[in-house]
């Protein structure tokens, strides 16, 4: 056996050899593929779980106050089995999205750089914000949140060196499945202003196709598995309060629970899963696709929306996307869970089913573009035009059905309300010329005409494309809709097809690397809704990313470099933040940290209930506990009283943890941990644990634990003494007045700060330049001059 297997692997080595030689496949080669360097690695990334805003909705009032799943970076090097500079690193983020202000210098000498490693975000709309360098993104989260950013890049790092330390040989495999109710069109509209043939050609208004990456060890072991398929990230609605990973984010934690589970053993008993498998489900062509399923109602109501305009009566927030338990009223977590379901549910089965071994060579390509003037020459995919320098268009201001606008304000609309009429003739007016350019877009915010205090949106955005073998990963810098990705696919696919094998399969791995918002198609741009408002570089912004990708693969085909195109500007110096640092916290006189001020409830617990335990605690700010805990379910070793087992952690589904304090300037808090008893659960003497960390005024953060009082818990096999019906404890969430106050207004602090401080920029540059100048140094004589 032994003698076979040893012989197989030099076979392997033989063909890799061939492979790499004349890019072909030989005998045993293709029916297993090729050996390739792979490793995995995961990291915590959950970053600040209090007063820092979360990313997406750009709702200003939705602030963290918690966590539901923590977030994690998790990362894939794939390289040549021969030569270890030539691989490249997928690393899918449980983040809204990747922020260009993250750049990798001197990890491993220059072994993972730019041009090799792919960002990808998973869209989560509930993770902290404030991590990206452009102003148009941090606006609601009062600017730059150092907290966010430092989190999320160490994260990023220590899963790529996890990665690294991992690498050994294995294998990959791709195959794909159709799933077909994890995501739906919110911009159905929009999607039929497409030719009528080109539609034809496609059952659906969204891509149904998940894509898997097996990853496996030279056994076939699993190590690890990506999938990519295309839905927001907003099952969770506006209204929450806690960190998650949204349907993504939760989908991976039941993947990695099946792998890591019991009885993933084969026929004949051995072991089909290796430790630790790493899970990742990344992102696609998500631009118009919804996860809210059942379509988008009026909440008042009950009516469907109209259609054009997304609105109920006239008005845009009344207009709301209705997830698969839209019922349960819940801020969508019982939704979430169904799509985060259904999407592991079919990578599990993908998993199980037959796929095609990857063989062939590892080659990257990575360009940064000046998306602000490309000229677009015409072609069998793309139309003759140039781009635009960035604008958003009024509809950008109404958002979506996932989560409607703030203002009021329709998708489609090209007058506006007058706050945001001040707001963009506050900015510049559009010139002529940029008005033309964005035509047919009604110009809301002129923001690539804008430098100060710094940029508003990106002007340079980068593309990469990653190939291993029949795999090749189309890496865009934002959402394409349904029918644009389908458009860049396609033209990828029939230019390599002829060379690399018509079992060539071309996936899109959205937001990655830079964020620069939405990419519709000509004809869904002209329809001005949210995403036609918000691609912003103008008509032909998809067709540019057609002819650059078709660019970068050709010169793949060919073996050729390509230009690295000019730097982006790194402005995470200059970023201006106005979020204020925990000053101190303390709880009433008589208490201390961690004490329990509500306790469990003296009852027979059984699966599908409630239990809840609030302690005095401090803000989660002082430490994001990373890789740890806030909270935990401990059981009690039956044999052992003294022994308790760690169950969950803060980052399990069945568990919440809610941090509030009084009221906004109060240095007190408190921190309500639930957990909902799950199926399956062992019966038992449980537990809840809370840990958290102080801050007193005169010195640094000190931690504190409490522990709530023992409950007992009996699974389906013990009938339960008593069934208690616990009322939902919802309104122990609720905000008091002055919370309510600051969430529904405190979009002002920002606009007005901002509003100041360009003021003050203005009146500052008008005083310089008319001062004459002074100073006796030549250079600072010259640039006054200039
Ligand atoms: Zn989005």
């Amino acid at each position: 056996m032994a003698g076979s297997l040893r012989h197989s692997a030099y076979l392997l080595a033989a063909a890799v050899l061939l492979s790499t030689a004349h890019g072909q496949l030989t005998g045993e080669n293709a029916r297993k593929g090729s050996t390739y360097s792979i490793g995995v690695g995961k990291a915590d990334i959950t970053g600040p779980a209090a007063d820092v805003n979360l990313m997406g909705y750009a709702a200003p009032g939705q602030l963290a106050a918690g966590i539901h799943t923590r977030l994690y970076a998790r990362a894939y090097v794939i390289g040549d089995a021969q030569e270890e500079r030539k691989r490249f690193v997928f690393v899918n983020l449980d983040a809204c999205m990747a922020s260009q202000g993250v750049t990798l210098t001197e990890l491993y000498g220059d072994l993972y750089t730019e041009k090799n490693v792919a960002l990808s975000g998973i869209h989560t709309h509930s993770g902290p914000g404030g991590y990206l360098q452009y102003i148009l993104y941090i606006i609601t989260s009062l600017g730059f949140v150092r907290e966010s950013f430092d989190v999320l890049v160490a994260g990023i790092v220590q899963a790529i060196k996890r990665a690294h330390e991992d690498v050994k040989p294995g294998m990959l495999q791709v195959t794909a499945g159709e799933l077909l109710d994890a995501n739906a069109n919110r911009s159905p509209t929009a999607y039929l202003a497409n030719p009528p043939e080109e539609r034809a050609r496609y059952k659906h208004n969204t891509d149904k196709s998940m894509t898997l990456l097996k990853v496996l060890d030279t056994e076939e072991r699993g190590r690890g598995a990506v999938t990519w398929f295309p839905v927001h990230c907003t099952s969770i609605n506006n209204t929450n309060s806690l960190i998650s990973g949204d349907n993504k984010g939760v989908a991976a934690q039941f993947l990695e629970g099946w792998a890591a589970g019991a009885g993933q053993a084969d026929a004949n008993g051995n072991d089909t899963m290796g430790s630790n498998f790493v899970g990742a489900f990344g992102q696609a062509n998500v631009g118009d696709t919804s996860p809210n399923v059942l379509g988008a109602f009026c909440y008042d109501t009950g009516e469907p929306c109209e259609k054009e305009h997304s609105t109920c009566n006239g008005r845009n927030e009344m207009c709301i996307g209705r997830g698969p338990a839209w019922e349960a009223d819940d801020y969508g977590y019982k939704s979430n869970e169904i799509i985060a379901r259904r999407q592991s549910d079919e990578a599990i089965e993908l998993w199980q089913s037959a796929a095609t071994p990857i063989s062939g060579d590892i080659d990257y390509r990575h360009a940064f573009l000046d998306m602000s003037a490309i000229t677009v020459y015409p072609s069998n995919y793309t139309r003759a035009g140039r781009t635009c320098r960035a604008a958003m268009g009024f509809s950008f201001a109404a958002g979506t059905t996932d989560g409607p606008g703030a203002f009021d304000f329709k998708q489609g609309d090209t007058e506006g309300t007058i706050f945001w009429r001040v707001v963009s003739h506050f900015l510049k007016d559009p010139s002529t010329e940029q008005i033309a350019c964005q035509a047919p877009k009604p110009i809301l915010l002129d923001t690539g005409s804008v430098h100060v205090p710094y940029e508003w949106q990106p002007t340079i955005v980068e593309i990469q494309i990653l190939r291993v073998g029949q795999l090749v990963i189309l890496c865009v810098p934002g959402e394409l809709t349904t029918m644009a990705g389908r458009r860049l696919r396609e033209a990828v696919h029939q230019q390599v097809e002829g060379v690399w094998g018509s079992d060539v399969t071309v996936v899109l791995a959205g937001l990655t690397n830079t964020y620069s918002s939405y990419v519709t198609t000509f004809e869904e741009y002209a329809m001005q809704r949210y995403e036609g408002a918000s691609t912003i570089f103008g008509p032909h912004t998809l067709d540019a990313y057609i002819q650059e990708f078709l660019r970068l693969s050709k010169a793949m085909m060919e073996n050729k470099a390509t230009e690295p195109g000019p730097r982006p500007p790194n402005m995470i110096s200059k970023q201006w933040s106005f979020l204020t640092p925990v000053v101190l916290d303390s709880v009433p006189s008589g208490s201390h940290f961690g004490a329990v001020t509500e306790d469990v409830l003296p009852v027979v617990y059984k699966e599908g209930d409630k239990v809840r335990a609030v302690f005095q605690s401090a803000c989660p700010r002082n430490n994001v506990r990373l890789e740890g805990t806030f909270l935990t379910v401990e059981r009690q070793d039956p044999e052992d009283s003294d022994k308790w087992e760690l169950v969950y952690t803060d980052s399990d589904v069945s568990t919440k943890y809610h941090w509030a304090r009084p009221h906004v300037l109060s240095p007190e808090s408190t921190a309500t941990i639930t957990w909902d008893i799950p199926e399956g659960t062992l019966s038992g003497t449980y537990r809840l644990r809370h840990f958290g960390d102080f801050k007193h005024i005169l010195g640094g953060p000190a931690p504190f634990n409490g522990t709530s009082g023992n409950f007992e818990v009996h699974g389906l096999d013990v009938k339960p003494h008593k069934h208690h019906k616990h009322d939902d404890n919802r309104h122990k969430f609720e905000l008091s007045d002055w919370e309510r106050y600051v969430r529904e207004h405190s979009f002002l602090i920002p606009v007005f700060l901002f509003a100041l401080l360009l003021l003050g920029t203005v009146l500052y540059r008008q005083t310089v330049s008319r001062r004459p100048a002074v100073s006796s140094h030549p250079y600072e004589r010259l640039e006054v001059a200039a």
